[in-house]
């Protein structure tokens, strides 16, 4: 242990520096000639970073490692490469999950220099990348396409559509759909109330997890109804290139949030938490699931009915940016009577970040792939998740390997559900 002591620190920081400078140079002349135009102001090429790297573990190319990415950013910010179709799909294909910053001894910022990227090339992507991009946004955030895919999947989702569903659109069968919120509770002041943020994919595919927000909170006498008027937070379009457009919803947002209306805002998908925690000032958000945990914990008379359904507890990555205690979650779901908890073995991202699962769908299933084998080892019943992008990548790989019995759902929803009155 070496903490209190000056000196003791000043030399443990001598030898980490040391050790880092000496791996960069056996690193160097094992490295191919072409990684080596990497920006040396920032990145140390100490290699730290890439184990950690969800991309680079299923693929073993260092082109998909944070390291490589570095490298190819470098090359085109100097007109070393040309913003060819392959040197983009290494910066598309980095799911954002920032595990390589987490460990990054030159406290390389990642996140600014991918979004960045993204950004400053997008022009130069693939015209179906374009395409998708602006649809994916304008599907999430227009209410009348909202509406439309509302409907759609939950008509796909019928019993006499299931098996056409199942056979074509694999990836709506299975999610969870509820037709309406209870929008508004038995209102006692709204300046004491709590707004409820849905952010904008989970507005379509995680509705039930609104409702289950506002039942638990009534259940211990909070009252709470859901801020309709918001789109999105903005990390949507902000981490697929689209910064300004993503600024722009996320202007609009925080702006509603300071509106004073709500005596607190709350949202439920950790994604947009850590985007709104990055640029919020002077605004009382806090993320739902923490909230309730926070709310939870001053009951000295918590009561949950048995259960023995066997559950994984899944960590997204913006646990810590969201400011989710995630041990205070495990805790809390200790005391339901019979549930067997579990969390998966492995840290890696579950492949879905930054509109992977959709512009990346093979890198999102195969990085998830042991967290699957992990389900069907265990006989895991349900998945507890609380990012929207993670549950719909889990949702969409159990029903690729046809385990349909799992469950995907949102901590808040479970805790709801357990809860005795
Ligand atoms: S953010 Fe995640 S996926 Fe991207 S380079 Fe870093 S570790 Fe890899
Ligand atoms: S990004 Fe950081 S951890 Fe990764 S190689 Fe560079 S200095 Fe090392």
């Amino acid at each position: 242990m070496v903490g209190g002591n000056p000196y003791i620190l000043v030399f443990y920081d001598i030898i980490i520096y040391m050790s880092n400078i000496l791996w960069y140079l056996f690193k160097m002349k094992n490295i191919e000639p072409s990684y080596k135009i990497l920006n040396p102001d920032n990145c140390v090429m100490c290699g730290m970073c890439l184990n950690h790297c969800p991309t680079y573990m299923i693929s073993n190319n260092e082109a998909e490692s944070p390291r490589g990415r570095i490298s190819i950013i470098y090359g085109l910010n100097n007109a070393m490469l040309e913003p060819s179709k392959s040197a983009l799909e290494h910066i598309n294909s980095c799911t954002l999950c920032l595990a390589c910053e987490s460990v990054c001894p030159a406290k390389v910022d990642f996140y600014q220099l991918i979004t960045a990227a993204r950004d400053k090339y997008f022009k130069n992507q693939k015209i179906i990348f374009r395409i998708k991009s602006k649809l994916i946004s304008l599907f999430l955030t227009n209410n009348i396409f909202k509406k439309i895919i509302t409907f759609s999947i939950s008509l796909l989702n019928q019993k006499f559509l299931k098996k056409f569903n199942k056979s074509i659109f694999k990836f709506m069968n299975y999610t969870q759909i509820q037709n309406s919120y209870i929008t508004k509770t038995n209102k006692l002041d709204v300046q004491s109330s709590i707004g409820i943020f849905t952010g904008c994919a989970s507005d379509i595919f995680e509705k039930n997890v609104a409702t289950s927000c506002i039942s638990l909170l009534k259940k211990n006498n909070i009252s709470s109804e859901i801020i309709n008027n918001i789109k999105c937070c903005g990390s949507l379009d902000y981490n697929s290139g689209r910064i300004k457009k993503g600024m722009l919803f996320n202007k609009a947002a925080l702006k509603e949030f300071s509106n004073k209306k709500y005596k607190k805002i709350i949202g439920y998908a950790s994604g947009c938490s850590t985007f709104i925690n990055k640029n919020k000032e002077d605004i009382d958000y806090q993320d739902a699931t923490s909230f309730i945990l926070d709310t939870l914990n001053k009951k000295e008379d918590l009561n949950f009915k048995k259960t023995n359904k066997n559950i994984c507890v899944h960590k997204p990555c913006t646990t810590k940016s969201a400011e989710i205690d995630f041990l205070g979650l495990l805790n809390i779901l200790k005391l339901i009577p019979n549930l067997k908890i579990y969390t998966f073995d492995d840290d890696y991202c579950c492949g879905a970040g930054a509109q992977n699962i959709l512009h990346n769908h093979e890198n999102s299933k195969n990085i998830v792939k042991s967290k699957i084998d992990f389900i069907n080892l265990n006989k895991i019943d349900l998945v507890l998740t609380f990012n929207i992008g993670c549950s719909l990548n889990f949702i969409n790989s159990i029903n690729l390997n046809e385990i349909n019995k799992v469950q995907v759902i949102h901590p808040i929803t479970f805790l709801n559900a357990r809860i005795a009155i």
